[in-house]
Formats: structure tokens, sequence, C-alpha cells
């Protein structure tokens, strides 16, 4: 059995926190009704909404943004049993209905909260909104370590619904990340659209950090990754060429290794006209052995 915290009406309420006191253990989904605090009880359904565990990420989208039909324009073609899902929202719904019609309707409720919050968010008052909890690092923080910990910002990677899940976006390194928590990272990034952090670094620009110079290098032994990998294949370059001079020597056939570039093939000219076989360039590994 459930109820749902959405009732006006003085008497209905006072019932059903009696019951929640009484039968809550059993009764009860816990996630559904209740804040990480475990006592809240609400009667907006919108206070409730934002109250629940895993609902962190969305901000209270005003009333009168509901309440203004223009701003719900398309919805209804793509929220099942629309008008009694805005009705919960607004927290007008007719209590008659039964229980199954109430869990079908409460979850249409949260899907059309969440296409409304996508549209709020990108207007002036929502993104006052989610500035507030980005200062806050409501989103959390940034894992790579050379971004020391900088607040991540909802993304979303499609804004068609039920294709893909809310990401994070740091724009310290540009990149983005899965959520922490598995709550979080079940939410349909359609709640938040693509466009929205960028909006929003457009309105506040004096929000992008500076550019970080910061990278990290990989070494073995002290030694960088990539300069022992160049010294490698400059090495094996030099030990091709001295070979097909030789066998070329031997067999007096021309040589193949000088059919590359023009300075490879000046090069060899060098080596063969000074007789060395040995590549002397500043800076070469004279190894050919
Ligand atoms: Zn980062």
């Amino acid at each position: 059995m459930t109820v749902r915290p959405h009732h006006t009406d003085g008497l209905t309420l006072i019932s059903l926190l009696k019951e929640y006191i009484s039968g809550y253990k059993l009764l009860f989904h816990m996630d559904d009704y209740t804040s990480g605090s475990d006592s809240d009880y609400t009667k907006y359904w919108i206070d409730w909404f934002l109250g629940t565990k895993g609902n962190e990420y969305f901000c209270e989208v005003d009333e009168e943004y509901i309440l203004d039909r223009f701003n719900l324009t398309g919805l209804n073609t793509e929220v099942q049993y629309y008008s009694q899902a805005l009705d919960l929202i607004t927290d007008n719904l007719d209590e008659n209905l039964d229980e199954e019609m109430r869990d079908i309707v409460e979850k249409s409720a949260r899907h059309l909260y969440g296409l409304i919050h996508a549209r709020f968010i990108i207007t002036t008052h929502g993104l006052t909104k989610m500035l507030e909890k980005f200062k806050k690092c409501d989103f959390g923080r940034c894992p790579r370590v050379l971004c020391h910990n900088h607040p991540l910002l909802p993304v979303a990677l499609s804004d068609v619904p039920y294709s893909k899940s809310v990401k994070l976006f740091c724009c310290r390194c540009e990149d983005i990340y899965n959520p922490k928590s598995s709550r979080h990272a079940s939410i349909d990034g359609a709640y938040f659209g693509c466009s929205f952090p960028h909006m929003l670094f457009q309105v506040y620009p004096q929000l992008v950090p500076p550019k970080s110079t910061d990278r990290y290098v990989p070494r073995i032994f002290g030694f960088k990754l990539h300069d022992v990998a160049k010294q490698h294949r400059y090495q094996d370059m030099i030990r091709e060429e001295s070979h097909a001079r030789i066998m070329a020597g031997i067999e007096g056939l021309p040589t193949t290794a000088a059919q590359g570039s023009s300075s490879g093939q000046q090069n060899h000219k060098n080596r063969a006209a000074d007789g060395t076989g040995v590549a002397t360039e500043s800076g070469a590994m004279a190894d050919v052995n």
C-alpha cells in the first residue's frame, strides 16, 4: 500500500500521517516518501519529489512557470495521462483515483516534471537556481586529479527522453563523467538537456576557469614514455637503413631503404659518401649493430 503526500485536505492529511506513523515499516517504500533525514513529510508534490533520495540534481521549478501552459507546449504528446500528471504536480489531483491508477499517474508526473525541468533550467531564473546548486557542489566534483575537485554540472548526451542517462560535465577539463551514485546514474539525461551547462557559462562567463596547463606525463623510471618510444622508432629506422645499405653493397643492387622521404634519401647519400655506415646526425643514437 502506498500513500501519496500531496493531499491538501487537512483531515485527509492527518489520517495519512497517522497511518504513516503506525505502519510505515511494513507499508511504505521508504525511498518514495522520505529524504535523507527519514522524517520529512510534505504536502506539496514538488517538495516531496525534491526531497526524495536520488533527486538531488533537480531544482525547484517555479510554480508560475508550470502554470503558464505556453511553457509546456508539446509536452502533452510526450507524457501519458498528461493532465492528471500535471494536476498531481500542482497538487490538484482528484483524490478518488484508485491505487493502480495513482501509481501510473505518479510515474507520469515524475517524467513530466523532468521534461519541464529541462526547459526551466535554461531560463534566466532556472539558471540562477542551478547556479546556486553548482556553487554548493550539489552535482559532485570532477574525479580528475588535475582538476582539483572542480564542481560539475549535469548534461545530457541526447535531448530525446529514454535514450541516455545524465552525465556530469567539468568545465575545467571539458570532459564528461558518469555520476558516482547509481540513483543519479539512472536519471534520464533529457531532464537536463544537452545545452544546459554551456548555456550557464554563456550567461556567467566569469565562472569559466582559466585553461589549465596541468597535464599528467606518463614516465617509466623518470623517463617520459613518449620520448622513449620516439627514440626507439628512430633507432629502428637507422638499423633498417644500415641493413639495407649493407645488403645493397653485397649484392650490388640499388638500396630500397632510401625510397622514403627526400631527407631520408639525402641522409643515405651522405652516409654512403663518407663511407662510415653510421648515422651521425646530431642527437641520433649511433646504434647500428
Ligand atoms: Zn575536470
